[in-house]
């Protein structure tokens, strides 16, 4: 190992990346300064003690301490390669060109988000002074960007998840990181239980658990009392601020606020907590325009967004500096960020002065009576509004504007975020389980086991879905479901579209559905009833506030009156015949972006279904059949969520008999008896989204097992299903008469 050591050192200092080679460029050396002003800096050694002497450790610490960059990048410096590899590791050393030898020591970092997973991995190339993909790389949902020579990968809680699939003992690995575990995703939960398991087969394995704030005893006691590190958090003091009265409009009030902080406070840049996507372009739209009415008595702000859809190059303007003064003397500039949950606690913002909190985020809630899960702006909890206000005090004493009252924060905000799994629908989670080889769910070691009825709902689902037998084996349906990173019923309606020979057009439905897929804030508590404030909507249809109308009409010359999905159909269709140009989509309302990441999902689910010998079809497109076969293949996987009309006039949802609404959204030129929906929409009233027009006759022959009547509550779509049951049973008969 010295001629190793000596060939890359000189007086104790790296010139040559050992991982590649190369000298280390002037911009290593400067970042390299403000890495080692980080708190986690000057815990690296005793870091390393602990982990050489356990399996697993606790590593709490403040947001922008360092956890995620700098103790994954531990990796890099010799100390921890020599730690893994003692006592082989004279051999490793010298071969660490070699990517076989590589594979099996990656460090795998896992983040509950997407961007933070991208962004934090870039950042960390760029201190290692590595090309992004190469050695440091990242994995999330669709997007793979890491290589053979990739040694420290960052990934999505759920692809880690995904692939423990096809790697239970996650052999590639040398050390996994669980960040962000404060969140409390349902895959972080999950990965829990299972590298539990793992851990007690791979003695070799070294488990991480990093979180940012005090639930760190809660993982110490699960993890069968494993050391708590912690890391002294250098937090400046935040004054804290509330409203005299409740705010009506939260997002009025936050522009507000920040135009006031602008005018009146001094420098220092302000941070915006809101809750998506459009409401965020819509803030920074407005902010925009109203510090410039202000005119040059203030300074020139620079806004910038924040969400988990927003292309990667824009997402790293969050760090660029506040804008010079206009002239030479004058009124210095304010970088604005507003971002959603994501800046909690995932990525920090150095310069942060003033923090704006209406108190709400968008949050997974789960309601199994009627086996609804869905997005919904709720308030946060306590514990999420300390870590909102701590990020002003990261770099100098700072305040937090937060738009409640201090009675509401007191009486109203629940103390704790409430763990997703409790809040989830397991139907996916169940299947992921099952193919991962864990039978036995009453008994797997969850943190916070899930309510007994949640898990039997789930595979309940799974089992009219055929993804599980009576005895709640995995089928082959099931195996074949499994692979499909997509909800189970979206799975279900893919796998058997050839059989209505349509497979392609499907292909193109799911993949319109799940292209713009929205990322999930996780923090909070369960909201109380009628608490519901905006809820927002991914779409692929852009309606600027300026040009509603002709927003509509471009809208509805793609309509299709049988249905949204088959809309959503024709907007595919309609974006691949103008060669997928930008500028047609810009004429006609049509969100490029969304498009795109459309597309881009629909190629690797045609790669899952060549892995499996799936045949792409279609019916043709002159066919009277052509829309029916589509239409009975969403039936296919949708027959759970069926609604029917009523005589009074109202949807009710069948089984369930929820009265529920058509969307407004919706293309359907008339009521149709029977609509298969692809989303339920909690508000102050029940809407079903995403709607397609079908027939009762299909129920009766494609899901005859979930339409058994022995079991069906009295209603009225009971007594039609009766009639449809005794019409196929005389055609039957006549059939037979026939013959
Ligand atoms: P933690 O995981 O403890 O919250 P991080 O490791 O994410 O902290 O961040 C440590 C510091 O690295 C932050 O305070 C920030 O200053 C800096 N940092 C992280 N990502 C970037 C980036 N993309 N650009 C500039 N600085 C960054
Ligand atoms: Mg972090």
């Amino acid at each position: 190992s010295n001629g190793a050591m000596s060939n890359n050192t000189n007086g104790g200092i790296s010139l040559i990346n050992r991982w590649n080679g190369k000298p280390y460029s002037q911009r290593y050396y400067d970042i390299l300064d403000k890495r080692k002003n980080l708190p986690v800096w000057h815990q690296k050694e005793e870091f390393l003690q602990v982990l050489k002497k356990n399996q697993v450790i606790i590593l709490v610490g403040e947001t922008g301490s360092g956890k995620t960059t700098q103790v994954c990048s531990l990796f890099f410096s010799f100390s921890l390669v020599c730690l893994l590899y003692i006592p082989q590791f004279v051999l490793e050393a010298v071969d660490l060109e070699s990517p076989d030898k590589r594979r099996k020591m990656m460090i795998g970092c896992t983040q509950p988000r997407r961007v933070a997973a991208m962004s934090v991995s870039r950042r960390v190339a760029e201190e290692m002074d590595v090309t992004i993909g190469e050695e440091v790389g990242y994995s999330i949902r669709f997007e793979d960007c890491s290589s053979a020579r990739t040694v420290l990968k960052y990934l999505t809680d759920g692809m880690l998840l995904r692939e423990a699939m096809t790697d239970p003992l996650l052999e590639r690995y040398k050390v996994v990181i669980l960040d962000e575990a404060h969140e409390r995703t349902l895959s972080t939960d999950v990965l829990f239980g299972l590298l539990k398991e793992v851990l007690k087969n791979r003695p070799d394995l070294k488990l991480v658990v990093m979180s940012a704030t005090l639930e760190a005893e809660k993982f110490q006691g699960y993890f069968g009392e494993a050391p708590l590190m912690k890391v002294p958090g250098r937090l400046h003091p935040v004054e804290i601020f509330y409203t005299q009265e409740p705010e009506r409009d939260y997002l009025e009030a936050a522009i507000r606020t920040v135009v006031q902080i602008h005018l009146c406070e001094p420098l220092g840049d302000i941070l915006v907590f809101l809750t998506g996507e459009e409401e965020i372009e819509d803030a920074c739209r407005k902010i925009t325009k109203e510090v410039g009415n202000l005119g040059d008595q203030v300074g020139p702000v620079k806004v910038v967004p924040l969400y988990s859809t927003l292309p990667p190059a824009m997402q790293q303007k969050i760090f660029d500096p506040a804008p010079p003064p206009l002239q030479e003397g004058g009124p210095s500039g304010r970088k604005i960020v507003v971002s959603t949950n994501i800046a909690e606690t995932s990525l920090t913002i150095d310069g942060i002065v003033y923090v704006i909190d209406p108190g709400f985020s968008k949050q997974k809630v789960y309601n199994p009576r009627v086996r609804v899960e869905s997005l919904l702006v709720s308030p946060i909890s306590k514990a999420s509004a300390h870590q909102r206000s701590g990020r002003a005090g990261r770099t100098q004493p700072g305040k937090c504007f937060r738009l409640y009252t201090e009675k509401s924060f007191n009486q109203d905000l629940q103390p704790q975020t409430y763990p997703e799994i409790l809040r989830s629908n397991l139907a996916n989670t169940v299947l992921t389980l099952k193919k991962l080889g864990i039978d036995d769910l009453v008994h797997f070691d969850f943190m916070d086991p899930p309510a007994p009825e949640t898990l039997m709902r789930a595979l309940e689902v799974l089992n009219y879905l055929g993804a599980l037998d009576d005895e709640g084996n995995l089928t082959k349906l099931g195996e074949i479901m499994s692979e499909f990173p997509l909800d189970p019923q979206l799975s279900k309606m893919l796998v058997v579209s050839p059989e209505f020979n349509c497979s392609n057009e499907i292909l193109s439905i799911s993949a319109m559905l799940s292209g713009h897929h929205q990322q999930l804030s996780c923090m909070g508590p369960m909201p109380p009833d009628g608490m519901y404030h905006r809820i927002l909507i991914p779409n692929c249809f852009v309606r600027p506030r300026e040009a509603h109308k002709a927003a509509d009409e471009a809208k509805a010359r793609f309509g299709h009156i049988d249905g949204d999905h088959l809309t959503l159909l024709n907007v595919y269709h309609a974006y691949k015949q103008n060669n997928e140009d930008p500028s047609w989509c810009y004429e006609n309302f049509v969100n490029h972006r969304a498009l795109k990441a459309a597309d881009n999902v629909r190629q690797q689910l045609v790669r899952i279904m060549a892995r499996f010998n799936l045949k792409l079809c279609s019916t043709d497109f002159n066919s009277r059949d052509y829309y029916i076969n589509i239409r009975k293949a969403i039936l296919a996987g949708y027959f759970m969520q069926v609604a029917h009309l009523e005589h009074s006039g109202h949807y009710l949802t069948v089984k369930d008999n929820q009265v529920v609404h058509l969307h407004p959204s919706n293309c359907l030129d008339h009521k149709p008896e029977w609509v298969v929906y692809n989303e339920y929409v909690l508000t102050s009233r029940n809407y079903i989204r995403t709607v397609v027009d079908i027939r009762g006759e299909w129920l009766v022959d494609i899901a005859p097992h979930y339409y058994d009547l022995q079991n069906f509550p009295q209603c009225e779509a009971k007594r039609v299903l009766e009639k449809l049951y005794r019409k196929r049973e005389r055609e039957r008969e006549e059939n037979r008469n026939r013959k």
